[in-house]
């Protein structure tokens, strides 16, 4: 019964989600010591009850996502925050648009500009 493990570990990022939202006193965040990538100015790895967490929040919007160190910055890369999105002013990119960054960004959001 595996599907148990997993269940854990979702209720454990659940309930640090529930924490940080709440701002429980019991959660404190603190900057990753190891990594000093840019990544990290717009995450903290989660603390509970000052116990370090493989958990890191955005934020930004204050979503919870699960994090190992092994992993460096690579899951906050891929968290596409709506609020980073709305404000669009972490990154000083944008000047060049690559025909990839078209690409990967949602067609949806593009449908409204004239070709
Ligand atoms: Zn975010």
């Amino acid at each position: 019964m595996s599907l148990v493990n997993a269940k854990s570990n979702n209720n454990l990022k659940t309930k640090l989600q529930a924490l940080v939202t709440a701002k429980d006193p019991t959660i404190s965040f603190i900057k990753s010591a190891i990594s000093r990538s840019d990544c990290w100015t717009s995450f903290s790895q989660i603390q509970l009850s000052k116990v370090s967490q493989d958990y890191v929040v955005c934020l930004s919007c204050g979503t919870v996502l699960k994090w190992i160190s092994e992993n460096g910055t690579k899951v906050m890369k891929n968290h596409g925050c709506p609020k980073k999105n709305g404000i669009r002013s972490i990154t000083p990119k944008g000047r060049q648009r690559t025909i990839s960054s078209y690409c990967d960004a949602q067609p949806n959001n593009y449908a409204t500009i004239k070709h």
